[in-house]
């Protein structure tokens, strides 16, 4: 039966896939849990207590139904989504970011992204057989115009990729020129606003202000960062005939009664999260301020709820902190500008003191 499967594997599974590795996602039992960007705060009692009871009034029986409308309304409203944009959902913008890469796979396409940058842009493009372009970010992790523009003249991506602000790196990068990226691009441009909670910017009053100049420009965002991690629900706003034609490959009921109700729910009560972005911002600070003040760390400003460090030696520094039972992010293989670079999710007040005791004492 073992050589039967091992033979089923290599002859009917890619090859491209056999060789890749899963997404991976690090053991986390018992240890303060600072690697993923996700909020801190869970719901207050009372409003677990009755998120529970309309979970439960559902009719799980039934396919989700058109109350996914009143999520795809309820968000637009949220967002601020301009006038003669329309809204995709997907399960985790993950998902949107894979449907993009299938809606766009005509012979020849591309996706384009600054690297160092978030993995699934590329992952993406692998999966769907459609080729990379990774331009290198300036050693400060800013944008390099000059190369990203050759790279978009030599490639006519089909997409182009802007995290704003980016992972791992937490920065915004600068809106001129990303307009003359977004001038430049022959095709659709992303812009991905995940941590737009923690941001001092958002590219959506522009895209109002402007259709003629922005008319292939889609924002994503995502619920995730906003407190709903465990939900899954991304969304994409763009002009109406664009995201009419990106939504035929979405699949039917991709997104849950449950995922739906828990969105509809938390944006009932958006206050609540505005709050909790509020306290992981003024987090922020203080754990900047703390990490500036240690001479052997190098420590990046962040538009994010993260904040990149660079250490002496991190694979020692991470080992260390999760031995004091604080697991971060190590990104230094991820890619060559992020060399001896640690990842760190901003927590509470709590959380943030543990990560740096910890950081301390494994420098
Ligand atoms: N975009 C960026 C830039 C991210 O960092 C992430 C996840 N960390 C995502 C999109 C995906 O978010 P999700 O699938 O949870 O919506």
């Amino acid at each position: 039966m073992k050589a039967c499967l091992a033979n089923l594997i290599t002859t009917r599974i890619r090859q491209d896939v056999q060789s890749m590795h899963a997404y991976a996602i690090q053991e986390s039992t018992g240890l303060v849990k600072l690697d993923a960007m996700e909020n801190p705060h869970r719901l207050p009692a009372a409003l677990q207590a009755h998120l529970g009871q309309r979970l439960g009034a559902l009719a799980l029986n039934r396919y989700p139904d058109g109350r996914i409308n009143d999520l795809r309304e309820a968000l637009a409203e949220y967002a601020g989504m301009p006038e003669g944009f329309d809204i995709m959902l997907g399960n985790g913008s993950d998902e949107l970011i894979s449907l993009l890469a299938m809606a766009c796979d005509v012979p020849g396409a591309s996706i384009l992204a600054p690297l160092p940058g978030f993995v699934m842009y590329g992952m993406s493009a692998q999966l769907q057989g459609l080729k990379f372009i990774g331009v290198p970010l300036s050693p400060d992790f800013e944008l390099d115009e000059a190369a990203m523009l050759a790279a978009i003249a030599e490639h006519q991506p089909s997409i182009i990729y802007i995290a704003y602000p980016n992972n791992p790196t937490a920065n915004l990068w600068d809106d001129v020129v990303i307009d003359r990226i977004i001038a430049a691009a022959p095709g659709l441009v992303v812009m991905d606003e995940a941590y737009q909670p923690f941001a001092s910017r958002s590219y959506i009053t522009r895209l109002a202000q402007e259709p003629g100049r922005y008319g292939h420009v889609l924002l994503m965002r995502t619920m995730s960062k906003f407190g709903l991690a465990g939900v899954r629900l991304g969304y994409m706003m763009g002009p109406k005939a664009l995201i009419a034609e990106i939504d035929k490959v979405r699949p039917p009921y991709n997104i849950s009664v449950l995922n739906y109700e828990c969105a509809l729910f938390a944006l009932e009560h958006a206050d609540v999260f505005a709050e909790q972005a509020q306290d992981i911002r003024a987090q922020r600070t203080l754990l900047v301020d703390a990490l500036q003040a240690l001479p052997d760390v190098k420590t990046w400003k962040s538009d994010a709820n993260m904040v990149l460090i660079r250490v002496a030696n991190a694979a020692k520094t991470f080992e260390g902190m999760r031995s004091c039972g604080v697991l971060v992010k190590n990104v230094s293989k991820m890619h060559p500008l992020l060399a001896d670079c640690l990842r760190l999710t901003v927590g509470t007040a709590d959380e943030n003191k543990q990560m740096l005791a910890a950081l301390k004492k494994s420098l």
